[in-house]
């Protein structure tokens, strides 16, 4: 090769840097959140979660995910529950069970501004199949995972219900920050924390995020999935360890209340029903 050829083409890489930058919007000056809909959950039994109809105001589940845009990179939390895989393309909405979705989770990003190789961090609240359908996407990023989720996911044969292996096996050999039932300061100033909250699964975890208007938010994941378990204490009938997860939503409580947090349920159709969806963002 001449050194003119490798000029043009250490050129013509700069050039695609700088487009794909370009492309890129600016980092903000302060943390912003972004809201995907991924879809819903309709016709779940709630006796599976220990109640009753007539307990619940509301059965059926919203699904998302969150992007983190943090002045120093991005943090992608969770990733919806039907593969983009599975659209046509035709607009149709997908259904796969009890799940179904209208809009795939990579346009909505790209919408924002971003791809998945523009995310830095990828962390999912927890291992259950609404939450991995895309994580393969993000198999670039810094994967933010417990270790006790990680020996789940990849054990052989892999443990635990409502797992769907195929969506996250790329994880596997990404660049990953393990912890050890620990918190995480994920851009090192103390706005973008991952918190270990396990019991749902073994390496549960929610996503404590000081935005400068808005104030704290905790992403609970699936801390809970109705708001009547926060005032009943009660438990699904699915949990990994449900004592676990009574100390787990004891300690976020006690961090919720002592910080004035607001802690969004990722399922809770009333919680999102007051919330932008992306592109627009909560600051
Ligand atoms: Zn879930």
């Amino acid at each position: 090769m001449s050194s003119r050829t490798v000029t043009l083409a250490a050129l013509a890489a700069l050039s695609a840097f700088a487009a794909s930058a370009q492309n890129r919007p600016a980092p903000p000056a302060t943390p912003r959140i972004y809201i995907f809909d991924n879809g819903a959950i309709k016709g779940l039994d709630p006796k599976l979660f220990n109640f009753n109809r007539e307990e619940l105001k509301e059965v059926d589940f919203v699904d998302v995910s969150y992007l983190i845009v943090h002045p120093r990179g991005t943090l992608m939390f969770d990733s919806g529950e039907i593969p983009d895989s599975q659209f046509k393309g035709d607009g149709q909405p997908v259904v796969q069970g009890v799940m179904s979705a209208s809009k795939p989770l990579l346009p909505q990003l790209a919408a924002a501004g971003y791809k998945p190789a523009d995310i830095t961090y990828f962390a999912l609240s927890h291992y259950h199949a609404d939450h991995t359908a895309n994580a393969n996407e993000f198999a670039g990023a810094t994967w933010i995972v417990q270790k006790a989720e990680r020996d789940f996911m990849f054990g052989t044969p892999p443990q635990g219900a409502i797992i769907q292996v195929d969506s996250f096996a790329k994880l596997k050999n990404a660049k990953t920050k393990l912890l050890d039932n620990e918190n995480f300061d994920v851009f090192g100033d103390g706005t973008v924390v991952v918190m270990s909250a396990p019991g749902h699964t073994p390496g549960h975890q929610v996503l404590a995020v000081k935005l400068a208007h808005r104030g704290l938010v905790v992403l609970a994941g699936d801390l809970y999935h109705y708001p009547e378990e926060r005032t009943t204490g009660r438990t699904p009938t699915f949990e990994f360890d449900a004592e676990q997860s009574r100390a787990s939503r004891a300690k976020i409580e006690q961090f919720v209340k002592d910080k004035h947090a607001e802690l969004w349920i990722e399922h809770d159709i009333a919680t999102h029903a007051s919330l932008p969806r992306s592109p627009k963002y909560v600051d």
